[in-house]
């Protein structure tokens, strides 16, 4: 069986670099009936945080990344880790140095003026006697000769010269194992097939690989997953605008939207632009990711939110705006008309859920005031007559749908020998505060008689 992980160290939100690079590793799983696991590397105890955990978690929820082993954590796992140093040490493979760090500075500056690349240079491997007063570090003997080959299914074969690698620190001094160990005793043990992960991790591979190497196990297949560049070229970070997954959903996005967006970048199947997730599942292959680096394109992201918004069913649409509701303060399913009926009407135009936000608030809290501008320009003495009109008209029609309403606005512009957004534009200020709103005739029907007839006499004032 296929098995693939995400393997994030909890020191900040889930960034969309990672989210992507889970993204392949779920869909390679997918693709392939295998298992996808999350394990979470808490080892570094400072920058490691609870609510980091929890920022993951809530990340790989809203994207529907859903894990079939995990959250394993590797705090949980030190008992685990002891056992594989000891077994390194009863071997021979990896050994305690007591060198401290003036000790270290001092081969380095004397490597660099022999025109070395500084490294650590195995001294500790022949000292017989321990220091006293000094808690040692362990490091593995890394071979000394030949060269390790990482066999990369997107790089293709990558070779590091064992005499650039030296000998890693597998133990720190209070006994606490360190990534490269942690990371193949759980790769090991969780009888991963796949690692595929970001590119900035490759020079890490050889050495991992010379670690399974001496805990006779084979190592697995490995896809290193090339960086995402902002707009400018530079290394996606924040400086770019949003970097947060949870960001996404914040500014309105639909996970399936951010989904695409991240399965695109990289990965290509011809021109074919939009993916749904069974789509991305059957036609992904991590072999056919790009070498080269990507750019995020926000623009592009907009465009696919816009199709998202657009051809997904109004429920769905209607289950995340109301997460939006929310946070406007209003419960749908308290008052006014349905949600997914409020959706329907504004799904072919919007952008973000945000905005779908912004402009279905009316339907559910009656307007107090008007912008200004929108006032100034639709609720004046030219205007407030045609107003009259429409409330006689509105309160005169008996079957309240969108037909009949948009008969009568016309009927009243024809009448006063004026164009429809004369009429239009004095009802949407009256109903909604502003000037947008999706079509009128629809938006009256559905906002109800009652309502839209109140919220006309209260702008006639
Ligand atoms: N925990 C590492 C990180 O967040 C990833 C390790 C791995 O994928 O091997 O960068």
């Amino acid at each position: 069986t296929i098995r693939t992980r995400f393997a994030p160290s909890p020191t900040g939100y889930l960034h969309v670099g990672g989210a992507r690079t889970a993204l392949f590793s779920w869909l390679y799983a997918r693709k392939h009936g295998g298992e996808f696991i999350l394990r979470i590397e808490d080892t570094d105890l400072e920058r490691s945080s609870a609510e980091s955990v929890n920022a993951i978690l809530e990340g790989m929820t809203w994207l529907g990344l859903e894990y079939d082993e995990g959250p394993f954590y590797q705090t949980q796992r030190f008992d685990r880790y002891k056992e594989v140093i000891q077994q390194l040490m009863d071997q021979g493979d990896a050994y305690y140095c007591y060198c401290s760090k003036q000790e270290l500075d001092e081969m380095r500056e004397q490597q660099r003026a022999n025109k070395q690349k500084p490294r650590y240079d195995g001294r500790c491997r022949h000292r017989t006697e321990a220091k006293p007063g000094v808690d040692p570090v362990i490091r593995f003997k890394n071979p000394i000769e030949g060269s390790v080959i990482v066999k990369d299914v997107i790089r293709g074969d990558v070779e590091f010269k064992n005499t650039e690698l030296d000998d890693l620190i597998i133990a720190r001094p209070d006994g606490t194992p360190t990534y490269n160990l942690t990371v193949v005793v759980d790769d090991m043990d969780m009888k991963l097939t796949h690692v595929i992960r970001g590119d900035d991790h490759l020079n890490n591979s050889p050495r991992q690989i010379n670690l399974y190497r001496a805990l006779g196990a084979e190592p697995p297949v490995f896809a290193h997953v090339p960086m995402i560049l902002g707009d400018d070229g530079a290394r996606l970070s924040k400086r770019h605008g949003a970097v947060s997954v949870m960001s996404y959903r914040d500014e309105g996005y639909l996970p399936e939207a951010l989904l695409n967006y991240l399965v695109r970048l990289g990965w290509s199947h011809g021109d074919q632009e939009v993916f749904s997730v069974d789509e991305m599942t059957q036609l992904f292959d991590i072999e056919d990711v790009n070498k080269a680096a990507s750019s995020f394109n926000t623009e592009k992201l907009l465009w696919l939110n816009q199709q998202y918004i657009k051809n997904s069913t109004s429920e769905h649409v209607a289950h995340h705006l109301s997460w939006h509701m929310g946070q406007l303060g209003i419960d749908p399913a308290a008052t006014g008309p349905a949600l997914k009926d409020v959706v329907s009407i504004q799904q072919d135009r919007a952008k973000t859920l945000v905005e779908m936000a912004a402009n279905s608030r009316f339907f559910y809290v009656e307007v107090t005031d008007y912008d200004e501008k929108a006032a100034n320009k639709n609720l004046n003495e030219k205007s407030l007559p045609l107003l009259e009109d429409m409330l006689t008209r509105l309160t005169a029609v008996a079957d309240w749908q969108a037909e009949p309403v948009h008969t009568e606005v016309k009927a009243c512009a024809d009448a006063n020998e004026v164009g429809m957004g004369k009429v239009a534009q004095p009802i949407r200020v009256a109903i909604t505060g502003n000037t947008v709103s999706p079509s009128l005739d629809v938006t009256l029907a559905l906002l109800g008689r009652e309502r839209t007839l109140s919220a006309i006499s209260k702008a006639i004032g």
